[in-house]
């Protein structure tokens, strides 16, 4: 266990805190305290606490399971503090223990206690990483999804909510009935414009609990947008024994990421902000850019490199990167299909990206796994890929690479791999019709499946049919006979 008083005498190379944790005053709320926000949000926070001691964060876990129950234990137990390795591909690592996160409450246990920190002036930013499907946007109406449950529950008794979107703007009811100012709603979660989702999400509920109210939010919140990343595993308890054998700590709630972090962030805060350019944070006027970049890049070639991957039976990311024609599907996707048609924004070389991209994807200490990165594909390929796909159409370009990539994926969702390996594919957004087309024999009942509809309406029979003749040749010879030149 870590606490106040093991900090004063840490194992050698574990760094500690760099200011005086009692000093520090909240000015942050955080929803989701996942393993990303450990590494990511709370690692920049950190490095400004010693400066400016006003932005601790105070932690919210929304909901009441035995897990989250366990987690907020072990948080208390621990004083929020908690150890996190950064690894390098090279294996090189470092250690420290983080103060950032000053408290952890478990809303549904005393919900009072969050409203108070949400209405409290000392609290300038909202900030959460409650995942992609989180912000509870209808994917047909691409409108705040007000038939939910718990928002209508919320709406009836907004004074006393369970959800987020409760919990927010009735904290923001609270401080604007007493005169003071909006919080900054800062979304982390990996979405293309978090923060314009975010804006639909709150206003949404916002307006149909109390339109003034909402005008008010309007009005004075803002959402800045950002572009966060930085591969943070799920800590299994083998990897976490590892961890602190490694560090010589007894921490109860270990985390391991990579060394690289990249936090894009439009400087648009209703009430002040950390300087967190300080820790590296770069403050832009306009995210699109760099969203395109990591988006195309590097979640698009993560699938490209996975999907044949789990046909050829590597479980883990840096053993499939390993393997040299795999490696060239991905190097060859990036070099002849994104790159020349993506724009670098300022400060980046796309080249230099695509680097370190292949870099970290090796990186051992991730253990990251391939049927994690291939999960929810369905979602994942129209999200990264489409715009790679169309651009590919209009330009006339070689469409081979986004065949094998699609056939591949349709071969992998039927759950078999080519050393006899039987795995269930991960397809939340799936109905059953769609599991029939996924499951089928034929080569092109598939085709209709909604990875496919984000160009269906080109002109797609080449394609088609190309992946048709892609899957005859990985059902037959497998995998690595199908890849292109
Ligand atoms: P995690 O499972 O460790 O944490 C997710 C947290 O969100 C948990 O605390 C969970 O209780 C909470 N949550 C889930 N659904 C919620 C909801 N509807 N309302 C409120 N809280 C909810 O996952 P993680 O690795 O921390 O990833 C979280 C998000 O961070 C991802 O969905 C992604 O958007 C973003 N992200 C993760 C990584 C990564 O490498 N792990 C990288 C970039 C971005």
């Amino acid at each position: 266990m870590i606490t106040h008083e093991t900090l004063k005498s840490l194992p050698a190379g574990v760094q500690a805190p760099p200011y005086d944790i009692n000093g520090i005053k909240p000015g942050i709320v955080h929803f989701g305290v996942g393993n990303f926000f450990r590494a990511h949000e709370a690692f920049y926070v950190e490095q400004i606490l010693k400066d400016d001691p006003n932005w601790g964060i105070i932690g919210v876990g929304l909901t009441g399971s035995d897990r989250s129950k366990k987690k907020a234990e072990e948080f208390k137990k621990q004083d929020c503090l908690f150890s996190l390795t950064e690894t390098a591909p090279s294996g090189k690592s470092t250690v420290r223990v983080m103060g950032a996160l000053r408290d952890y409450l478990l809303a549904p246990a005393d919900p009072e206690a969050v409203l108070k920190h949400l209405a409290d002036p000392g609290i300038r930013i909202v900030s959460m990483t409650i995942t992609e499907g989180g912000y509870n946007i209808n994917e047909t109406t691409g409108e705040f999804d007000l038939e939910n449950k718990a928002v209508q529950q919320d709406l009836k008794t907004p004074e006393t909510p369970s959800t987020i979107f409760g919990y927010v703007v009735e904290g923001l009811r609270r401080r604007r009935d007493a005169g003071g100012k909006a919080f900054t709603i800062m979304s982390c979660d990996n979405l293309r414009h978090n923060g314009n989702v975010a804006r639909k999400a709150f206003l949404g509920y916002a307006k149909a609990r109390d339109p003034e109210l909402a005008k008010w939010i309007e009005e004075n919140a803002t959402f800045p947008n950002g572009m966060v990343d930085r591969i943070t595993p799920t800590v299994s308890a083998d990897i976490a024994k590892k961890l602190n054998e490694a560090s010589g700590l007894h921490d109860d709630l270990p985390l391991v990421a990579e060394d690289f972090h990249q936090w894009v962030l439009e400087d648009s805060f209703a009430d002040g902000r950390p300087a967190l350019e300080k820790a590296g944070v770069q403050f832009v006027g306009d995210v699109t850019d760099y969203e395109h970049v990591k988006i195309r890049m590097l979640n698009a070639g993560h699938i490209m490199l996975c999907f044949p991957a789990v046909l050829a039976g590597f479980e883990n990311v840096d053993h499939a990167l390993a393997d040299p024609d795999l490696r060239r599907i991905l190097e060859n996707f990036l070099n002849k299909d994104v790159i020349p048609t993506l724009k670098a924004p300022p400060g980046m070389t796309l080249e230099g990206y695509r680097d370190s991209v292949i870099s970290r994807f090796s990186n051992p200490a991730m253990a990251d796994q391939t049927l994690r990165i291939s999960g929810d594909g369905s979602s994942k390929i129209q999200v990264f890929w489409t715009e790679t796909v169309r651009k590919a159409f209009e330009g006339k370009r070689d469409l081979s690479r986004i065949a094998f990539g699609m056939a591949s994926y349709l071969e992998m969702l039927r759950g078999k791999d080519e050393t006899g390996g039987t795995y269930e594919p991960f397809e939340p957004t799936f109905g059953d019709n769609h599991k029939t087309l996924a499951k089928a024999d034929d080569f092109e009942s598939a085709l209709k499946l909604p990875a496919f509809d984000a160009w269906r309406d080109l002109e797609t029979s080449g394609l088609n049919n190309k992946v048709v003749e892609l899957r005859k040749i990985i059902r037959e010879k497998g995998v690595k006979a199908a890849l292109p030149a």
